[in-house]
């Protein structure tokens, strides 16, 4: 039991292996239900890729038997996993007899993540002589509903490879907004074939909208210099990874053609397939210092701003959804913030502040009363470490 579970990462909640049986890679055949979608068929295709590659056979054989697919309507497996926590994405592994197992799930991810495990526990010991075959007994289901990176290289191969780990989020940095230009209709482009790859393998590779004090570097102000943010207060600088070229500025928030133009590049980003978008506010301090933009603040402004632009975009595409990254490296008016964003719209933030850092075995914690507060009251809220002072 210890060897077998070596072999996972992540361990499951509940492993339980009493038995095993070991036949030839060929001798096992691979049932995926009839009208499976296209991850639970992403699924069986990794295991079947495993006995090809590694077992040198096809497993289509009648020796013993893997049935995957989403578990048939008032099935016991239903009533076990219904009570889980993140259950759309949890999971059952359960022998049938002597000669086969059974891997489900309520939905898809769940049966993604079924073969996930399977495929862990076989790799090791595959060979073109013998599949070692544990009768295992496996519930499972993550703690968190998104589990990811935030900064990756090589999408195309990094992608498969954090699938495999059960981790389920990528930031797309190769979101595209593309250069504005007065009067014309704004346009962006996402990685649309990396975007389909990943959703079959249950992963959210998630487009963003870029920093809004970052907007320069699309041309904003060239293009529409009344939405430059008034006056040096609005200059929102440089940080660690931004030493050189200009001063970043922040915009002038409280116009509505600033949410016209986010709106058209979340009906652009919508239409190549995204069903949500993170939507970036300013990255440092700074406030445009006209009259209607400080009797409010720049952060709930440029928050107020996503939301209107994705309330028009909804009309076109009802299903879309939007998560609101907030500043790196200032909470002002945060607490605005979370008390106004509509339940729905989600919340992220990356986590750089010694502050927030308490000590605690084995591991620090990060503490923020806002946020945790927020987040004990259900809000969904996601935090990425960076390391400390990364900023500067
Ligand atoms: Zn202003």
């Amino acid at each position: 039991m210890e060897l077998w579970t070596s072999y996972l990462l992540p361990l499951p909640h509940e492993i339980h292996i009493a038995d095993s049986v070991r036949c030839k890679p060929g001798g096992v055949g691979i049932v995926l239900r009839d009208q499976a979608g296209p991850i639970e068929q992403q699924g069986a295709v990794e295991l079947e890729a495993l006995f090809i590659e590694k077992g040198k056979a096809k497993p289509d054989g009648g020796a013993f038997t893997i049935y995957i697919g989403v578990a048939p309507a008032n099935s016991a497996a239903i009533e076990r996993l219904q009570s889980l926590q993140n259950k759309a994405q949890a999971y059952l592994i359960e022998p049938r007899g002597r000669d086969g197992l059974v891997l489900t799930g309520l939905d898809e991810r769940g049966v993604y993540y079924a073969c996930q495990t399977l495929i862990q526990l076989l790799e090791p010991e595959m060979s073109s002589e013998q599949v070692h075959i544990p009768l295992a007994e496996v519930i499972d289901w993550p703690d968190m509903d998104e589990r990811g990176l935030w900064n990756f290289p090589e999408p195309a191969t990094w992608i498969p490879w954090l699938a495999t780990l059960k981790l389920n989020y990528g930031k797309m940095a190769s979101t595209q907004l593309h250069p504005i230009e007065r009067g014309r209709r704004n346009r962006a482009t996402i990685d649309r074939e990396q975007f389909e790859a990943a959703q079959q393998r249950a992963f959210n590779y998630l487009p963003y909208i870029l920093h809004l004090n970052f907007l320069h570097d699309c041309g904003l102000f060239r293009a529409y210099p009344e939405l430059a943010g008034k006056g040096d207060g609005a200059l929102t600088g440089r940080y660690f990874a931004h030493k050189t070229g200009n001063q970043h500025r922040a915009p002038c928030a409280s116009q509505p053609l600033l949410v016209q133009i986010i709106q058209e590049w979340m009906e652009d980003i919508a239409e190549q397939g995204a069903e949500e978008i993170s939507c970036w506010l300013s990255e440092r301090p700074g406030q445009c210092g006209c009259l209607e933009c400080t009797a409010v603040g720049q952060f709930v402004l440029e928050s107020r701003a996503f939301v209107a632009a994705w309330r028009q975009a909804q009309k076109r595409y009802p299903n879309l959804q939007i998560r609101i990254f907030l500043s790196t490296t200032t909470t002002v008016r945060n607490y605005r913030v979370l008390d106004e964003l509509p339940p729905e719209v989600k919340i992220e933030r990356a986590c750089a502040t010694e502050l927030e850092r308490v000590l605690h075995r084995p591991r620090d914690l990060m503490a923020n009363p806002l946020l945790d507060y927020y987040a004990a009251e259900g809000r969904w809220i996601a935090s990425y470490d960076v390391p400390i002072a990364a900023n500067g």
